[in-house]
């Protein structure tokens, strides 16, 4: 508001110097300077305002960010046109100045010589020639001064002009770069948020399943499975330590039983035909691994066993390699065995030996919520090579008998599904010589199996 006041009072006290001085003077001379610079200055002053005016419409166009931008370049070009202005109604104010003293003092000089001289004329003449190339020198002046400041104005202005349109190229090139950059990352959420619902509503999924057969089954707690990843059978591909498997890397969690203090015989794979062989020769009591189908296809083999007073224990229903399959079938195979061993004998096992060995930490949390303590060996006898060829028996006796000198102690591993694994075990009885052969159960001093539940229990 002040600027526009200073403006327009300059421009007025120009306007009328520059009217007055023709009129005083009337001088032809100084009349065409005075219009030349009027033109000059009201030429400016609408190019100047007609670019603010056009800045200021873009302006209100643009982006917030450019507004700042735009408020500096609209407050750069007034003051420049101000302080121009001033500039120039200063230069005219004193040439006009400059030109009437040296008016006064021509005139003083002609009076005072006509006066005093009759005779000068030729003085009189030389003076006021002087006097005109004077003024021709100052209004050519002056004409300069103005054109050179019209020429700074004009070359301002469109400079101005010019940032204007770049700002607003940068403007519009930055909404189309957000826009872009908007639509890449909801697509990019979009796709993230898709997967993880997806993985989340599958793992939901899969934990009310577990949830539901472990409530079926009577376990309490259903989730916090260790995941480790599935593997084929004899393959321990993406298999950690920390997976603690026991045929990858022999590894023993704290509660499980590997070893015994007397050198003990265990027999997996049955109940089968040739099962009762082994019982009549066997010269005390001994530990049975047994495969749930083959207990529901000789149950009287078991219920033998039973009353014979040997430890039954779970080697799952039909001898899974567990460590490729689901929670959900792992469950199946434990829950199944531990059906067929009760529906047959009234018994609930407490021990349990993961097929192949293949047991690890998320077994081991499934059979846990069993009540089952997982069993693994520390003398293996490869007896069922026999069958197979690949070993005699006299390697699997010489093996035992190695042991038995190195250090009476641990668990064997041994197999009655066959009548070679009968025999084999029947000789390596004799060979430990001994009917000091521990159970797994009393290996630990432990239960041999779990108590029925208390609504079962006969009165
Ligand atoms: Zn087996």
């Amino acid at each position: 508001m002040t600027t526009t006041i200073i403006m327009t009072m300059t421009i007025i006290m120009t306007m009328t110097i520059i009217t007055i001085i023709p009129i005083i003077t009337n001088m032809t001379i100084i009349t065409n300077m005075t219009i030349i610079n009027a033109i000059a200055i009201i030429t400016i002053t609408m190019s100047i305002t007609g670019n603010i005016m056009t800045a200021a419409t873009i302006t209100a166009k643009s982006t917030t960010m450019t507004n700042a931008m735009m408020t500096t370049i609209m407050t750069t070009t007034m003051t420049t046109t101000m302080i121009t202005i001033i500039i120039m109604a200063t230069t005219t104010i004193m040439t006009t100045i400059m030109i009437m003293t040296t008016i006064i003092n021509t005139m003083t000089t002609i009076v005072r010589t006509a006066i005093n001289t009759t005779n000068a004329m030729t003085t009189t003449i030389s003076t006021m020639t002087t006097t005109v190339t004077m003024i021709m020198t100052v209004t050519i002046m002056t004409t300069t001064v103005t054109m050179i400041m019209t020429v700074i104005i004009m070359t301002t202005t469109v400079t101005m002009t010019m940032i204007t349109a770049m700002m607003i190229t940068i403007s519009i090139m930055t909404t189309t770069m957000t826009t872009t950059m908007t639509t890449t990352m909801t697509t990019t959420m979009t796709t993230t948020m898709t997967t993880t619902m997806t993985t989340t509503i599958v793992t939901t999924m899969k934990t009310m399943i577990i949830v539901t057969l472990m409530a079926v089954t009577g376990l309490t707690v259903a989730d916090n499975l260790p995941e480790v990843p599935p593997r084929t059978l004899g393959s321990c591909v993406g298999i950690r330590p920390e997976h603690c498997s026991f045929d990858c890397f022999r590894c023993i969690a704290p509660d499980d039983v590997f070893t015994c203090p007397l050198l003990s015989q265990t027999f997996d794979d049955g109940p089968g035909p040739a099962t009762p062989k082994l019982l009549d020769h066997l010269p005390g009591k001994t530990t049975f691994f047994t495969q749930g189908i083959n207990v529901v296809r000789f149950p009287d083999i078991f219920r033998l066993q039973n009353d014979q007073g040997h430890l039954l224990a779970s080697h799952t229903w039909s001898h899974a390699h567990l460590a490729e399959l689901s929670n959900e079938e792992v469950v199946a195979q434990i829950q199944w065995s531990i059906w067929a061993m009760n529906a047959t004998a009234g018994i609930i096992p407490k021990f349990f030996r993961p097929p192949y060995g293949a047991g690890d930490n998320r077994i081991r949390a499934i059979s846990r919520q069993f009540g089952l303590i997982s069993v693994f060996w520390d003398r293996d006898t490869f007896d069922w090579m026999v069958s197979e060829g690949g070993k005699t028996a006299e390697d699997v006796y010489d093996d035992v008998r190695q042991w038995k000198w190195e250090q009476p102690q641990g668990l064997i591993l041994e197999h009655d599904s066959t009548i070679d694994g009968v025999n084999v075990g029947i000789r390596v009885a004799e060979i430990l010589d001994t009917d000091r052969q521990m159970t797994v159960a009393d290996c630990i001093n432990s239960q041999w199996y779990q108590d029925l539940p208390q609504w079962l229990v006969p009165e």
